[in-house]
């Protein structure tokens, strides 16, 4: 049916897949970096893209949405301003000035470390996770743990692009992950 919402909502994902620059080679060889920047340089599809993050969790009594650095910021701080809630950061190590909560994970060669300020969340808030790329999971994975350790509920994980190749669903079993787009 032309011009029906399946319509709409294919036209929408393909443009924004179209927007999303990959690059080879980046910052590694064999990486295929995901720049998102033509994307968020289109009006229509950086508002497409916060509305398409937030709009799933809409009603659902999210309180706050923690946002990974640094390309999580940008779309984090917007889908909190969509759905009315706080904004938190998750940073790398030593970014963070107050007193700090810290979770090491593994990366393909080595580890890295995120932080969360101690009294961003509590017991009783009930969190959406975003950020801009879903690949192998432990960046995620290592959030939630930040999340859940200060006594805060996940519920939710809102990517724009899911590399479903990589597996990161698997490592977020049970977790409600959605992506904008998914890379087969
Ligand atoms: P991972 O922990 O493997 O799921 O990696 C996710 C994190 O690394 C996100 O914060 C992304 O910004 C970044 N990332 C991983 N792979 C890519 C990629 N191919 N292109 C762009 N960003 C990526």
């Amino acid at each position: 049916m032309a011009g029906g919402y399946r319509d709409h909502v294919t036209t929408t994902v393909d443009r924004l897949t179209r927007l999303v620059r990959d690059v080879p080679d980046f910052p590694l060889p064999g990486i295929a970096f995901r720049d998102i920047t033509p994307l968020l340089a289109d009006a229509d599809a950086l508002a497409d893209t916060v509305r398409g993050l937030a709009e799933p969790w809409a009603g659902t009594g999210i309180t706050g949405v923690v946002g990974i650095e640094a390309r999580g910021f940008i779309v984090a701080a917007p889908v909190a301003l969509h759905l009315r809630t706080g904004f938190a950061p998750v940073r790398k190590a030593g970014k963070l000035p107050w007193k700090v909560a810290r979770e090491t994970y593994e990366l393909e060669y080595g580890t890295d470390t995120l932080e969360i300020h101690a009294d961003a969340l509590a017991s009783g808030d009930r969190v959406l996770v975003v950020d801009d790329v879903l690949a192998t999971g432990g960046t995620a994975a290592a959030t939630i743990r930040l999340v859940e350790g200060l006594g805060a509920e996940v519920v939710g994980v809102a990517v724009i692009i899911e590399l479903a190749a990589l597996g990161g669903r698997d490592r977020l079993q049970g977790r409600d992950v959605r992506a904008l787009v998914t890379d087969r």
